[in-house]
């Protein structure tokens, strides 16, 4: 998700000390971990080659099956549909293949450096995303209840949208000690992360979004919250957040996950699928040019699962789509914890009943995105009359919402996101046809762009998806609702399998379902990591005492526990 008047909230930069996903929940330095030379772990020489399943090849399943090779073991990647989930880059038929529009995940911040080390590691490039007022943004129009005003940057805006972003700082200083807890962040300070977040935990937990602006006295006009809502920060959009709990919210503000968002030139996806055939040259047990692609029969993942059950305590039976059966001594699950309640068959002594319930409470916000290819950025050529950019990234209160315009090289073709919703803003789509779709939003930007033909400019079909209506998907992304921290913390400390009655354990959760920030692919990074180390654990394995692992140092940064 980033901010329309991104200025307003972030304190200076001090060098040396960016701003990281680190915490608030769990203030674990995910990417000192992964860059300390001595490696994630060791297991016994004697359990090198014993296989893993892992269900879902999508980033977090990628990463977990990626890490456990390097220690020796041998994963057995399950995945339904394609490697990338929701990282999901599509072309479009009749166009270059660099055309490309992002279904899932499209832009990514800095502050994800744990998702940055494997960008890095594989090689890919980022380049600016192209958010509202974001500095590489050409222009911004915010079009709100029939009037639009033009903007280069937030000065151009009337001054009640500024007002507006103050109110939103001085409500994060006020009741949510924002600097501070920025501060403690930058110098990865966990007690004094720790001390701020676990008060605010105990405060807020049953309290929404909404429902914390209406208590801030920065916020008593209504007209301020409709705006903040429309406008808000970092990608805008805001108001379909508002049910949601006010900590989701705090986690991404604190960490700059709205922030200076960058985009992977070619795609997404082509971060799993370059691990996917990495030869990494820190292999234990495994000769040189092994792959997860050369441990696959031919090259693929295994099917999707269809069942899974214990036939031995501790071990994981998995059954897939093709009948296949195989017995594990341990499995990490990755796709939507739904699936474990519809699509796949699943014994109840997979887990205790608390976990079971948490999975039952998981909330999921729907989106839904369409894209068409367009000739070149016609957007950039200026309007004779004004001298303004012919269109502009657009932020609306019309079904449109948000409409990204993506693409620079003059003589090249480029692509519209012609609009990208959260929410009842999503739900508002499913009913409607690929071009039923197209149609409406035409319309929406005929509205507000009168003199501009953006049908001429289109050159191939246009792609959509509702994330709510894939069928290996239940939604976009996770969203914890007022109430739901017991839940989630259940989820996100599952790992940690010492304490769970040897009956339960083999079976490990990881992914965006049980991230603490869920929508940001930085946490399914994550929680592959807190997987990779169960598992770790699990086979009698070690990490090095120079670089403790998430499980290890788990009771010092542990989520704080509410009580019942
Ligand atoms: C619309 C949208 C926008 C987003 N925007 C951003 C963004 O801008 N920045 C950002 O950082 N993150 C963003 N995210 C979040 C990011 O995409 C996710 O955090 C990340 O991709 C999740 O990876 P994962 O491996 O946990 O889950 P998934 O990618 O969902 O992987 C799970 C895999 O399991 C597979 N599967 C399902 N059922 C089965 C089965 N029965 N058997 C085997 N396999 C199965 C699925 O096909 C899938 O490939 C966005 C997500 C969406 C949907």
């Amino acid at each position: 998700m980033t901010s329309a008047v991104p200025t307003a909230i972030h304190i200076e930069e001090r060098p040396g000390r960016p701003l990281t996903m680190f915490g608030p929940d769990f203030p674990f330095a995910y990417d000192d971990h992964l860059a300390h030379p001595a490696g994630l772990g060791t297991i016994p020489a004697a359990r090198y080659g014993s296989e893993v399943a892992v269900i879902g090849g999508g980033l977090s399943g990628i990463v977990t099956a990626y890490e456990l090779m390097k220690l020796g073991l041998r994963p057995v990647v399950y995945e339904a549909d394609e490697i990338g989930g929701r990282l999901r880059t599509v072309s479009f038929d009749g166009c270059p293949p660099e055309v490309v529009a992002e279904m899932g995940a499209m832009r990514f911040p800095p502050s994800s450096t744990a998702l940055f080390h494997y960008i890095d590691k594989v090689g890919l490039a980022t380049t600016p995303f192209p958010n509202p007022l974001a500095p590489g943004t050409p222009s911004t129009v915010v079009d709100l209840k029939g009037q639009s005003h033009y903007a280069n940057t937030s000065e151009d805006l009337p001054k009640i949208f500024t007002a507006v972003a103050d109110a939103w700082q001085r409500t994060l200083d006020d009741g949510a000690a924002f600097t501070e807890m920025q501060t403690a962040i930058r110098d990865r300070d966990a007690k004094t992360v720790k001390r701020i977040w676990d008060e605010l935990v105990v405060r807020l937990d049953d309290q929404t979004f909404y429902g914390y602006l209406c208590a801030s006295p920065a916020f008593s006009s209504f007209r301020d919250r409709e705006i903040f809502g429309q406008v808000g920060f970092g990608t805008g959009g805001w108001d379909t957040d508002f049910p949601n709990s006010i900590l989701e919210i705090l986690r991404v503000v604190y960490t700059g996950a709205d922030d200076e968002h960058r985009s992977i030139v070619g795609g997404s996806q082509q971060l799993p699928q370059r691990l996917w055939d990495r030869e990494p040259a820190d292999l234990a047990h495994w000769p040189a040019g092994t792959s997860l692609k050369s441990l696959h029969s031919g090259g693929k993942p295994r099917p999707g699962v269809a069942r899974l059950h214990r036939t031995a305590p501790n071990n994981i039976t998995v059954t897939d789509t093709h009948g296949g059966i195989r017995t594990y001594p341990a499995a990490v699950f990755t796709a939507q914890s739904w699936m474990l309640l519809s699509k796949i068959k699943c014994d109840e002594s997979l887990f205790p009943i608390d976990v079971w319930t948490a999975i039952e409470r998981t909330h999921y916000m729907e989106s839904s995105k369409v894209f068409v290819p367009v000739d070149r950025p016609f957007w950039l050529d200026a309007d004779p009359a004004t001298g303004r950019d012919t269109m502009s990234m657009t932020l609306t209160d019309r079904m449109t919402r948000g409409t990204y315009l993506l693409g620079e090289d003059p003589d090249s073709p480029a692509v519209i996101c012609l609009s990208y919703t959260w929410a009842d803003d999503s739900l508002k789509w499913l009913p409607l046809s690929v071009s039923e779709r197209v149609e409406v939003m035409l319309q929406s930007l005929h509205e507000i762009y009168p003199t501009v033909d953006v049908r001429r400019h289109i050159i191939g079909d246009p792609v959509t998806v509702s994330w709510e209506a894939e069928p290996n998907f239940m939604g976009a992304f996770k969203a914890n609702l007022p109430g739901h921290y017991r839940y989630q913390r259940r989820l996100f400390t599952h790992f940690m399998q010492d304490r769970l009655e040897p009956r339960y354990r083999g079976l490990f959760l990881a992914g965006d379902d049980v991230s603490w920030t869920a929508g940001w692919a930085e946490g399914a990074v994550q929680t592959a990591l807190n997987a990779v180390w169960g598992v770790v654990r699990q086979f009698g394995g070690n990490t090095d005492p120079g670089n403790p692992g998430p499980g290890d140092v788990f009771d010092e940064i542990a989520p704080i526990c509410l009580p019942d």
